[in-house]
């Protein structure tokens, strides 16, 4: 049974519940971490379908990953249980996918990365007469693509644009070539990249009125979360489809972590110009972390420029006086040996502030916590071998944000390689592999259910006699074959799965330390929270180890993973630590040094490690 609105609006504060009720066409909170944002989107959601101002059909609620999503639909549904789901919630590639699939008969096949780098290398070839590609170019070609159709650039596609957007930026004529003849390929073969399909979107709109018409009658109400990182294709598109509907956006300019991909906060900035005459909110109070976290992350960010800091301020609504932890360690698998211990002994019910003291009088813990109370964020993935290892030694449960794993597993990966092959989807890697069936599958006959495809193919491999001796194949397995009812057809099933393959899935049910980047912790929270490698070089990150491409960004990025803090936070960093194989000494990272030294306990570790065996520094490289 779904609970009353009044439910819906519990314990939200003054600005919030304004937000949630408002009745403006268009609404923007800017507000800074913590202080309530995505709950109060959802809030908005469920209150305006519990008061049928709204049917679910009616709501877009736009996200940039599929975790996000599903959080939004799970948080709908569990104030709307019956509607929470007809919902439309889904990341701006999911939503333009589903959108041609459903009003352009949109037929051309999402493509694993493997065949895309095949494909641009084949028109690189084309276009160059060589017969040999570096990999290298092939990716630098491949990105500065990808950039052009993140803003909807095209060669000979002028027409799309106003005159404040350049048309294609002029990199190399021969680029140029490349970008048209990849494109072409990618036509013949009724194929299509993951950037496609917001510029496919798109253009389709822009020369089909009658068709932008039925979709922006469909959705009168439109939502997008984390709207600061929105790039150029996906603002157009957002303008162009809300022109006459509701409209409710949040975000945090300060929180702006993905200029590398092109996004770029002064959309959220122009909204009040875009949709002029909207309601502006500002939301002030923060619940998730203690005043200490707030008021050192506000010292990191205000110094970073001179906009308005007063504006930006926010007030905790917890209690907690715990100082920031700032530690020092030998090297990074003390590093990570010295965080275990911290974890275990917080588990243990002890107090864990410090890394070698037993206990501690000025403990300011006095609960137990669950090993999935901690998060370990760092800048690189590659940071996270040293944790994996000291906390399988430690016996410490831990989970790495990642791609689900289940479709890299073998058998699983085997079969979809094989309804790749047959739908003409098949890398040429693919193809090697499976040479003795290239022949049988040859054979099938187009169409084909998805089910029954399944079945025959896995027939091919034997796959039931795997799923006997293993029981996650056969979990793994009972998953794709309920995803083959939802997706009647083979190719609706490739995309999907080539869709949900965010780097960033966490199991939230198990009892586990969770480790990832700093960008993948983007909008979670976590009682304790490690930020590790704070290292000048690490972050602020320096590809080459001395120039900062966007010194900015990287300590917005060291902002989000301090504010990800609700109870306790640590600043870890190594003297010294192995990079690309070599050993180099490093400096604690500036940024540590713009809080105020009262708001801190600084500890160096004790702990040693004995060094490590050329073996382990042969893991470290990849
Ligand atoms: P971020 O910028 O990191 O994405 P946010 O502004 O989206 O943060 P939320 O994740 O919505 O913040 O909320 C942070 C925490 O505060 C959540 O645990 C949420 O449930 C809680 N919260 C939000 N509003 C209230 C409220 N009025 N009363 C109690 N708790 C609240
Ligand atoms: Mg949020």
């Amino acid at each position: 049974a779904s609970v009353s609105s009044k439910n819906i609006l519990d314990g939200l504060n003054p600005e919030q519940e304004r937000a949630v009720k408002s009745e403006s066409r268009a609404v923007v909170i800017q507000a800074g971490p913590g202080t309530g944002k995505t709950r109060t989107l959802t809030a908005r959601i469920a209150w305006l379908l519990r008061e049928n101002r709204a049917a679910p059909e009616n709501i877009l609620a736009l996200t940039f990953t599929n975790k996000a999503a599903g959080e939004l639909t799970g948080r709908i549904e569990s104030f709307m249980p019956k509607q929470g789901h007809l919902v439309t919630a889904a990341t701006f590639h999911g939503f333009c996918l589903n959108t041609l699939k459903r009003y352009a008969d949109f037929k051309r096949g999402l493509m694993e990365d493997d065949l895309r780098f095949e494909v641009l290398g084949l028109a690189v070839k084309a276009v160059t007469g060589e017969k040999k590609v570096p990999k290298k170019t092939v990716s630098k070609i491949d990105a500065w693509i990808s950039l052009q159709k993140q803003q909807l650039k095209a060669p000979g596609d002028e027409s799309l644009h106003d005159a404040e957007e350049s048309v294609l930026e002029d990199f190399d004529p021969v680029w140029t070539e490349v970008y048209k003849t990849y494109d072409r390929l990618l036509q013949e073969r009724s194929l299509a990249d993951f950037e496609d399909l917001i510029f496919i979107c798109f253009r389709l709109f822009s020369k089909d009125a009658a068709l932008l018409e039925r979709v922006r009658q469909q959705y009168t109400y439109i939502f997008v979360d984390e709207y600061q990182d929105l790039n150029s294709g996906q603002y157009r598109l957002v303008k162009l489809l809300a022109q006459n509907s509701h409209i409710f956006v949040i975000g945090d300019p300060d929180q702006s972590i993905y200029g590398f991909r092109g996004s770029d906060s002064r959309f959220f900035n122009r909204f009040e110009h875009d949709f002029l005459g909207c309601e502006q909110i500002r939301l002030r109070r923060n619940y998730r972390s203690t005043q200490t976290i707030l008021d050192a992350s506000f010292q990191v960010i205000s110094m970073g420029d001179d906009k308005d800091n007063e504006g930006r301020k926010i007030y905790a609504s917890l209690d907690g006086t715990q100082k920031i932890l700032i530690n020092e360690t030998a090297s990074e698998s003390a590093e990570a040996v010295a965080v275990g211990k911290i974890i275990e002994k917080g588990v243990g019910g002890l107090s864990f502030l410090s890394m070698d003291k037993g206990t501690g009088s000025d403990s300011g813990t006095d609960r137990e916590y669950a090993f999935s109370d901690f998060a370990v964020l760092y800048r690189t993935r590659h940071q996270a071998m040293a944790f994996a290892k000291a906390f399988e030694k430690a016996g410490i449960p831990f989970q790495t944000a990642d791609r689900e794993h289940w479709v890299d597993m073998a058998g699983i990966k085997d079969l979809l390689a094989l309804v790749r092959i047959f739908l003409g989807r098949g890398s040429e890697a693919d193809q090697q592999q499976f040479a003795q069936f290239l022949p049988r599958i040859a054979e099938l006959s187009l169409p084909m259910n998805t089910s029954k495809l399944l079945g025959t193919l896995a027939g091919w491999l034997d796959i039931k006699a795997l799923g006997n001796t293993d029981e996650t194949l056969a979990a793994a397995l009972h998953r794709l074959n309920a995803l083959a009812d939802r997706y009647s057809s083979p190719c609706d099933l490739l995309d999907a799965l080539r869709l949900d393959q965010d780097p960033d899935f966490l199991d939230k049910t198990v009892e586990k330390v969770s480790l990832m980047t700093m960008h993948a912790a983007k909008g979670l929270e976590f009682p304790v929270v490690f930020v590790t490698g704070c290292e000048t070089g690490t972050i602020p990150f320096a590809r080459d180890g001395k120039t900062v491409e966007d010194p900015d960004e990287e300590r917005r990025l060291f902002y989000v993973a301090m504010t990800r803090a609700k109870e306790m936070l640590y600043l870890t960093y190594a003297r010294k630590r192995r990079i690309f194989g070599r050993e180099q000494h490093r400096n604690r990272s500036c940024f540590i040094d713009d809080i105020e030294k009262e708001l801190a306990r600084y500890e160096k570790g004790k702990t040693q490690v004995k060094k490590q065996k050329s073996k382990d520094i042969q893991l470290e490289l990849f």
